[in-house]
């Protein structure tokens, strides 16, 4: 096997873990489409029943925001929902390969994008919800393309940077290595002891403080349960939801978030870069915000409904971890959400409390979890993080010193 095929078996076992007669619903850019043909024939040769692949083009997408007709962005179309509940009734996994252009939907009106967030979103509740309780497998890797490529090695030629991302992307998901799923198992049986002994401490509020400006405290809920490494389905079948994945994480209690969060990187949300983030929050509510630069796509972030106001995700990402060795900004939440610890605002993953995962939304709020269409991750960390864990009995213990874990 060479090692894209290395790669591709990885996302299918390791990260979907593919099942004999299972179909595959493949997500993948138009630009990789030799990688994603890769993909597919691996797929069938790993047992998949069908290979579905849903082609995602943002050139064309972006020529749809600057001249398509406003009504497309008012209605999602039935039988696009239908795909997915075709797919979610046999019972499919699901593997999503971004590679994504950081700037692909620059121009676009901020009216017209978040239109279209809230339509889609709404329109596929029933299938994010799945997602998000562990219903079904999931994985979401990358691949690189040119556009991509210059933007994070704008000195390098287009060949040298599209070698030196496929080669970062690799080494990030341990496929530099003789064999990348013993690697990636015994990388995630290490995050998930991390993980255990955060959900023992059960600390009741966690304070972040560093020196570009963040200095605030948040709670964490009854039973809530700390998450690294590998994930299990409802049914107990095992997969990883990302590839690479560092992180350890859980959500927030929805209503207990007070202080200023500075983001440490910019974030790609709707096709552009929203630069220098800071939100102001109060009783878990962001009552202030600004960036420096597309503030319009910001507001869009944090109004996209009531709870895009509220965090739903709070992670832990050393400062030493191999990603944010390299030193290098992908403008991709996948890889620079593993460099650095993050926050998300919107949706929790249910299954960060223990017993939630089936709950309704309503049920969830009052647990602590919070709800909404949005789900987006967005970067804290610094190399002089410190994170002060509090327990029940009052007790402080130092989590992060000088931005890696001190426990
Ligand atoms: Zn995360
Ligand atoms: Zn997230």
């Amino acid at each position: 096997m060479n090692k894209l095929e290395k790669y591709a078996n990885l996302m299918l076992r390791e990260g979907v873990n593919l099942q004999k007669g299972q179909p595959l619903l493949l997500t993948g850019y138009v630009e990789n489409y030799d990688f994603v043909r890769l993909v597919t024939e691996q797929a069938y040769l790993a047992g998949a029943s069908e290979v579905y692949v849903r082609w995602v083009d943002e050139v064309g997408a972006r020529l749809r925001y600057l001249h398509g007709a406003e009504e497309l962005f008012e209605n999602y179309p039935e039988f696009q929902r239908l795909m997915f509940e075709h797919y979610n009734d046999r019972d499919a996994c699901y593997l999503h390969i971004v590679a994504s252009n950081p700037e692909a939907l620059k121009g676009a009106s901020p009216e017209r994008l978040q239109k279209w967030n809230i339509t889609s979103s709404k329109a596929l509740k029933f299938h994010t919800d799945k997602t998000m309780s562990g219903a079904f497998a999931w994985c979401v890797a990358a691949a690189p393309n040119k556009e991509w490529a210059k933007k994070v090695f704008p000195e390098l030629s287009e060949k040298e940077g599209m070698d030196k991302l496929w080669d970062a992307i690799l080494q990030c998901s341990r496929v530099n290595n003789d064999d990348p799923i013993s690697a990636w198992r015994e990388h995630a049986r290490v995050a998930a002891k991390r993980a255990e002994f955060l959900t023992n401490a059960q600390f009741r509020s966690l304070r972040f403080t560093n020196s570009i400006g963040s200095d605030f405290t948040l709670t964490l809920p009854d039973n809530h349960i700390w998450q690294g490494g590998s994930e299990k389905t409802l049914d107990g079948r095992t997969f990883s939801a990302n590839i690479p994945t560092e992180e350890i994480f859980t959500a927030p209690h929805r209503l207990g978030t007070n202080g200023r969060v500075a983001a440490s990187m910019p974030l790609v949300y709707q096709g552009d870069l929203i630069e220098n983030i800071v939100l102001d929050f109060k009783d878990g509510r962001v009552v202030d915000y600004k960036a420096s630069k597309n503030e319009a796509l910001l507001k869009n972030l944090i109004e996209t409904d009531e709870g895009s106001h509220y965090l739903g995700e709070v992670a832990l990402v050393p400062h030493d971890s191999p990603i944010s060795q390299l030193g290098i900004l992908f403008y991709e939440t996948l890889f620079d959400e593993n460099a650095s610890c993050h926050l998300a605002v919107g949706q929790a993953y249910p299954t960060c409390v223990k017993g939630a995962a089936e709950l309704d939304d309503e049920k969830k709020k009052e647990l602590g979890l919070n709800v909404s269409y949005e789900h987006a991750d967005f970067m804290i960390g610094t190399p002089d993080l410190q994170i002060m864990g509090t327990k029940a009995d009052g007790t402080n213990i130092q989590i992060f010193k000088d931005g890696n874990f001190a426990i």
